[in-house]
């Protein structure tokens, strides 16, 4: 099968000690401290082996995620960026959803024909955590497209208790490959979800919101607000072309934070009351998270999605006498993320397909990495059997 692998060198940072069970196993706790000179190869590969517990699933569409682009990109010294789990060479491409074509002798549930979107966190239900129900805090946790094999190729075999069926969005598309373009959307959407309804239940229909992000997870922040009855959702992003696409998926006003006062651009915005609930989603809390004080109402909560390695200051006094809490959000699995974010498609209350800017062949990947790198696109999907 085709398939679209990244190759990188396992060369440990000096400052860096890997653990014996990373220099064992290849697989990093923390992928910027170990990989360098990340290059992207499109090639052909063997068939994936299917287990008993697995469904074989030809991949429909693909999305591109920050994620996969951190993996791509490296920093000055020539380490990735992206700073999680990680095992390389893999096959990149974790956002998608496909057809089941073969299914696994212990699998019940899902047959043959079924189209599916799945979870890429691949919780093991036995661990603490997992029997605690924290399963994205898995602590024997692998991931798909990064530490295993992703679906930026023509067929993954996957676990079937990963898979939720998309028939809602086939019979409410009307089109088996529109229905795999809103279903390669569920993952990113799961990922703003479970911040948002599963993490914090604090905020409330009416209630004043700020999305700090433009990219794919803080549109997906905005979309579900809106279905769930955000009064106003104030949305920043320092790019002109992520605040119009935010506006079109239902910002009520759009900022560029460069040089602003942001608590009191929130102040003028919300009739000094300040803003309920915030959704940090440009992984760059020095710069959303650290100034904020005011312009939080009392009791306000703060959702950080974005990932950033390095300790962010934050006015902690400002928090203990308005009463402000803050929770950190990983991870889209368990909790019935993927049926509601499913439903919420299907139902035309989350409208996700305005965000993808273009839809390519796999056989064009590399090139649409390239394209990325300028950050203009909102989401890219490839077709790995178009
Ligand atoms: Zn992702
Ligand atoms: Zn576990």
């Amino acid at each position: 099968m085709n398939a679209l692998q990244l190759f990188a060198d396992w060369q440990p940072r000096p400052s860096y000690i890997p653990s014996p069970s990373e220099v064992q196993t290849h697989r990093a706790k923390s992928g910027s401290q170990v990989w360098k000179n990340p290059r992207l190869e499109l090639g052909s590969l063997p068939d994936p082996q299917l287990r008993g517990d697995q469904v074989l699933i030809q991949v429909g569409a693909v999305g591109i995620c920050g994620s996969d682009m951190h993996m791509y990109e490296a920093d000055s010294e020539g380490y990735i960026l992206y700073p999680g789990l990680t095992r390389f060479p893999n096959i990149l491409g974790h956002e998608f959803a496909g057809r089941v074509v073969e299914v696994g002798k212990e699998v019940k549930g899902l047959q043959v024909g079924d189209l599916v979107a799945c979870e890429e966190v691949h919780w093991c239900g036995i661990c603490d955590a997992c029997r605690r129900g924290l399963v994205n805090h898995c602590t024997q946790l692998e991931e798909l497209g990064f530490t295993t094999p992703g679906a930026m190729a023509q067929y993954i075999a996957v676990a079937a208790k990963y898979c939720w069926k998309l028939d809602e969005l086939a019979e409410h598309t009307g089109s088996e490959s529109e229905a795999l373009i809103l279903g390669a959307m569920v993952e990113p959407c799961g990922v703003s979800y479970h911040a948002m309804f599963n993490r914090l239940s604090t905020w409330k229909p009416g209630n004043y919101v700020a999305v700090f992000g433009g990219g794919p997870i803080g549109l997906a922040a905005i979309g579900l607000a809106k279905a769930a009855g955000a009064s106003q959702i104030i949305a920043f992003d320092v790019s002109e072309q992520r605040l119009q696409m935010a506006q079109k998926l239902g910002a009520t006003s759009t900022l560029n934070p460069t040089g602003l006062d942001l608590n009191q651009a929130l102040l003028e915005l919300t009739r000094g009351q300040g803003v309920d609930f915030v959704v940090e989603a440009a992984g760059a809390p020095a710069h959303t998270l650290t100034p904020l004080t005011n312009g939080l109402a009392v009791g306000a909560t703060i959702a950080h999605i974005g990932r950033s390695e390095k300790p962010t200051p934050l006015s902690l006094e400002h928090y203990q006498v308005r009463g402000v809490q803050l929770a950190g959000s990983l991870g889209h699995a368990g909790h019935g993320t993927f049926p509601n974010v499913i439903r919420l498609m299907a139902s035309g209350r989350l409208e996700m397909r305005p965000m993808v800017s273009a839809i390519l062949p796999l056989s064009e990947a590399v090139a649409a990495f390239k394209r990325l790198e300028r950050r203009e696109d909102s989401k890219i999907i490839l077709l790995p059997n178009p």
